[in-house]
């Protein structure tokens, strides 16, 4: 490859901007041109394509949010619109794309793969959803948002209310309510992976508030249940239980990357502009135990991530 171009799509998370610089500068320092495409594959279809250079991705590394920004695009779904897509980086000359994304994203690049473009995905979400991967750009960051807001609820719920429910993102993967379940000491943890009984988390809290505890942390994931939908059966169950209910939201999304996003963002850009130079496509870059790894998008995209239930067993052990 010779030039390549970098986009960012779907909802979009902290570490993106280092991503994005991580592949432009590995790219320029490799000797290749580089573009970014603005607004993801409808900017793409849009041919909103412009030439980047070191300075353009200056002053990122810390950001929130994506300076390429991003988009949802019904008509890249389409074989015309991926067609168009594909003649569009061509007729710019680029033969290389970097995508910075979820699942969704994936499989964007996959289909560009088929067409002749060489395509390498990122996982930048903060779900945590993607396979073939430990942790996702913006994952770190996203639970240590929900830490940082269970620490102040727990503050004001000693004082006042003794029930105290957070709602956390992940429809499909409870990630980041288990992992900020685990690390901010919630009591109960609610996640799409595993079905659960809400009379028995009333039983539990009701023993639990009766042998001395002050107060009690629920974290559910949204797909697991809305938050006063739950608040509302653990009321029925005992009347004396009031949960107050926070739906944390877009908060999530937003907010400066920890280091620790920054750098999984830096070493997986770095690889992908290695790998397009290497001649690889149609592959996944991801993290497993330490090791930079590459993995088909077809493997990844048809599989679901596994979810974690020995750390899940673990955080209700210690929340007694
Ligand atoms: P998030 O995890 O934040 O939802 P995502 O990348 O999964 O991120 P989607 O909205 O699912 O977000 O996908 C982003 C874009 O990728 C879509 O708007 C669409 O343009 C493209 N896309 C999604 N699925 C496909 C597909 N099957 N084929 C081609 N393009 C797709």
């Amino acid at each position: 490859v010779k030039k390549i171009a970098v986009l960012t799509s779907g909802g979009d998370s902290q570490g993106m901007n280092a991503a994005v610089r991580a592949v432009v500068r590995s790219a320029l320092y490799f000797g290749l041109e580089v573009c970014g495409v603005q607004r993801g594959y409808q900017g793409l279809l849009n041919e909103d394509i412009f030439p980047m250079d070191l300075r353009s991705v200056g002053d990122i590394i810390q950001r929130g949010g994506t300076v390429l920004q991003s988009a949802r695009c019904k008509e890249f779904m389409t074989l015309e619109g991926q067609q168009k897509g594909a003649d569009i980086l061509r007729k710019h000359g680029i033969d290389g794309l970097v995508v910075i994304g979820g699942d969704g994203s994936y499989q964007g690049a996959n289909k560009l793969s088929k067409l002749g473009i060489k395509t390498m995905a990122l996982p930048g979400t903060i779900d945590n959803d993607i396979s073939y991967t430990d942790t996702t750009i913006g994952f770190d960051t996203a639970v240590g948002i929900v830490v940082d807001a269970v620490n102040k609820l727990r503050d004001t719920m000693s004082s006042h209310e003794r029930v105290s429910i957070v709602e956390v993102m992940g429809r499909h993967c409870g990630d980041i309510a288990l992992h900020s379940g685990l690390a901010s000491g919630a009591e109960t943890i609610l996640v799409p992976e595993v079905s659960y009984d809400l009379k028995e988390v009333a039983d539990r809290m009701h023993h639990n508030f009766a042998c001395g505890k002050r107060h009690s942390i629920v974290i559910v994931a949204e797909g697991a249940g809305r938050g006063e939908d739950i608040a509302e059966q653990l009321h029925i169950h005992y009347p004396n239980l009031e949960p107050r209910v926070t739906v944390l939201g877009h908060i999530q999304r937003g907010g400066t990357p920890t280091p620790r996003d920054r750098n999984l963002a830096s070493r997986l850009g770095d690889f992908a502009v290695r790998k397009l130079i290497e001649g690889e496509s149609d592959k996944a870059c991801g993290v497993i135990k330490g090791e930079i790894v590459l993995t088909d998008i077809d493997k990844v995209v048809n599989s679901k991530k596994e979810f974690d239930h020995e750390t899940y067993e673990l955080a209700l052990r210690l929340s007694q």
